[in-house]
């Protein structure tokens, strides 16, 4: 099946073409033909699978086919997603594929402020992305109208139960009106999920799709036995490898993310973290350097395992094991993505031996065992609090002699309020020249006169590690 055969408007025809798709992916042929029907959908998908689009498509083919409700000036399609990433990923998609539709997409989500929010969605965006905390908050002042909604969409809806919106999610669903197209998709469908669709849905059409296996089939996974204070020499050495062009990295906690990019940068591997405790700016300016192949290492805790949609990731390093078997899966999901291959490896302590164990189970797979590299060089210590570098993302401005590769074709849909890049940009495979840079390696001194360590004492082949400028320097 093609795109081309589903009854989609040709402005959204026009936008896959651009953004390079041609067939549909299993959920969405699943899930696309009833949507479009204008029937309730349930949907049992992960993130990697396409399920955006799943939804999305069939939402704004109706938003354009259908009358607005009449007298009503607020958004007429709502969709709900757990956190703010996923939520502006979300936005992007519906910007992308409904780029020649004239319809526009308001993003609302919590940590910023909520003037501009307010103002997106005053300015007449027929098409509502939220996270429920906030959407509350604007319903509780009155700023939001949602009497006009007719398309009701709920993302990752286990997940929003995990997180505890089960209660805004039903004083939003009671606040839409009751004639609307409803859909929801979970990666899971535990009791509760069934329960919440069954009172939300209306003779929906189940359609499910089992990426887990398949996905996970496409990851190469190893596991190292190594004490928790070499892990992070183990993590530098293995980063030297050139095929780790971009790579996400998981620790248990914030502090440990933290520590971890500052002894990553201090070796001179340009690094960033991504956590629960950084400002929302700085969350997306973190991203959209990883996006743009500027830091190519992002450390990351579990907050960012699901939803974070970044193309061309090779490599996942479980830094620390998930204190839960399923977060394995959903952090080493973040690689081979689309149909691409990819490079988990997983760093166990002794204390970590049973939740490896129920990663195995969990997974039905004896993980490969690595050995340690005899020759593995311990990293410098920092000294003290405050070390040579800073866990925030200052990146951009010690990038030398550009990027070392620019966009790399990656998805890098763009920051908000700029011109999306990359694969939504509709320039994929075009004479921008970005996708030919996807094979560049990611480290800024590539084929570069890269700068000599002042000091002297160079690790041999530090080159060749991701983002590599130089050695750290104090005081910047
Ligand atoms: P999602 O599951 O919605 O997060 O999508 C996973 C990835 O697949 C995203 O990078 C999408 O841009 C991409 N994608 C979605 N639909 C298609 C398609 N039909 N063909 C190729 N890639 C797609």
């Amino acid at each position: 099946m093609k795109f081309d055969d589903l009854t989609l408007a040709p402005s959204l025809l026009k936008a896959l073409h651009e953004e390079g798709y041609a067939t549909p992916t299993p959920i969405q042929a699943k899930a696309i033909p009833p949507a479009l029907e204008g029937k309730d959908v349930l949907g049992i998908a992960q993130t990697g699978t396409g399920k955006t689009a799943a939804f999305s498509l069939p939402t704004l083919h109706r938003l354009c086919s259908q009358p607005a409700v009449a007298g009503i000036k607020g958004p007429r399609a709502l969709v709900l997603a757990p956190t703010r990433e996923l939520a502006a990923q979300i936005g992007e998609s519906f910007n992308a594929y409904g780029r020649h539709t004239g319809l526009r997409t308001a993003v609302i989500f919590g940590g910023v402020g909520q003037g501009p929010q307010v103002q997106a969605i005053r300015s007449g965006a027929a098409i509502l992305v939220a996270t429920p905390g906030r959407l509350i908050d604007l319903m509780d002042q009155k700023l939001v109208d949602l009497r006009g909604i007719q398309f009701f969409t709920l993302d990752e809806a286990d997940r929003m139960l995990d997180m505890g919106f089960i209660e805004p999610i039903r004083r939003i669903a009671k606040a839409v009106p009751q004639k609307r197209q409803t859909m929801l998709f979970s990666a899971t469908m535990p009791s509760e999920i069934r329960g919440l669709a069954n009172s939300l849905l209306h003779q929906a059409v189940e359609v499910s799709v089992t990426p887990a296996a398949t996905t996970v089939e496409r990851i190469a996974q190893s596991v190292y036995s190594i004490e928790r204070g070499r892990k992070v020499d183990l993590l530098a050495h293995l980063l030297r490898d050139p095929a780790a062009k971009r790579v996400v990295v998981f620790t248990k906690t914030k502090h440990g993310a933290d520590k971890v990019v500052r002894r990553l940068r201090a070796a001179g591997i340009a690094s960033d973290a991504i956590h629960g405790n950084k400002a929302q700016n700085q969350r997306t300016r973190t991203l959209d350097g990883f996006r743009s192949g500027r830091t190519p290492v992002l450390v990351a805790t579990d907050i960012a395992a699901r939803g974070l949609d970044v193309d061309g990731i090779t490599h996942v390093f479980n830094f620390d094991l998930p204190m839960e078997p399923e977060a394995y899966v959903h952090r080493i999901g973040r690689t081979a993505r689309a149909g691409a291959s990819g490079v988990a490896i997983t760093f166990c302590d002794d204390e970590e031996r049973g939740l490896l164990k129920q990663v195995e189970k969990l997974t039905k797979a004896n993980i490969e065992r690595k050995q340690v590299p005899a020759d593995l060089v311990a990293l410098p210590k920092l000294a003290g609090k405050g070390g040579p570098t800073h866990a925030t993302n200052d990146g951009g401005s010690h990038a030398r002699g550009g990027h070392g590769g620019g966009g790399r074709g990656g998805k890098n849909r763009g920051g908000r309020g700029g011109k999306p890049a990359g694969k939504h940009a509709g320039h994929r495979g075009g004479s921008h020249g970005s996708g030919n840079s996807a094979s560049q390696p990611a480290h800024a001194g590539g084929g570069e006169a890269g700068p000599g360590p002042s000091t002297g004492k160079p690790a041999p082949a530090r080159h060749n590690w991701p983002g590599y400028r130089g050695p750290a320097r104090r005081g910047r």
